[in-house]
């Protein structure tokens, strides 16, 4: 059950502010408050949806070609399409998803290494 309360839902409502990078009818991208790259950004779609799987069952075909375009803008304005970039999304108690409203992280701006970081 989606939890209306979550932080990013919050930032969606302008209850409480974020530092904006992009936005559209179905995307909103900001800076992470607590950076784990040069730049870490965050893309989150309008709707309401929990995880990347809610949002891969649930959104319309509309809503996740607007995610992808916003994930491809935020890329673009941030500069990273040439010396590349990592995506993450976590989900779940594994996966160690702190705010339950769909998110896609982006990683740049320095080189990353080669190896997914587990701690
Ligand atoms: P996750 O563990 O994938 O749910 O990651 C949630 C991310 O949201 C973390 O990297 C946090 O630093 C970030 N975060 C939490 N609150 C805020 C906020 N108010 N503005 C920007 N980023 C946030």
């Amino acid at each position: 059950m989606y939890d209306i309360n979550n932080i990013f839902a919050k930032i969606l409502r302008a209850e409480i502010p974020c530092n904006k990078i992009e936005e559209d009818l179905y995307f909103l991208s900001f800076h992470d408050i607590n950076p784990k790259a040069s730049i870490h950004a965050l893309v989150i779609p309008k709707g309401s949806y929990e995880n990347a799987h809610d949002f891969a069952d649930k959104a319309t075909i509309q809503e996740i070609a607007g995610f992808w375009n916003g994930v491809n803008m935020t890329l673009a304005k941030l500069n990273l399409i040439q010396n590349g970039y990592r995506l993450i999304t976590n989900s779940g108690l594994h996966g160690h998803q702190e705010v339950p409203h769909f998110h896609v992280h982006i990683l740049g701006g320095q080189d990353l290494g080669s190896k997914m970081v587990m701690t």
